[in-house]
């Protein structure tokens, strides 16, 4: 049973680090919303530009502005 448990702890590392690395290369994905018309000039999620910042990668932009704020 412990093993178990290590095992799933691992993949989760795994699967986390490899979002974290995909965030960093390639922080912009593509817009899901206008994604089946490719390009949608009045999409409000992406104003229009077809690219959207990653989850993982607004999260770190967050905290690194939280950081930055913290120790101005
Ligand atoms: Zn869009």
């Amino acid at each position: 049973m412990a093993t178990a448990i290590v095992l799933l702890g691992l993949c989760l590392l795994a699967v986390t680090f490899c979002y974290i690395g995909r965030c960093l290369i390639s922080p912009w994905g593509t817009c899901t919303r206008c994604r089946p018309g490719g390009k949608n000039r009045t999409c409000r999620a992406c104003n229009g530009t077809g690219m959207r910042p990653r989850l993982g990668w607004q999260l770190f932009v967050y905290f690194r502005r939280l950081h930055s704020g913290g120790t101005r």
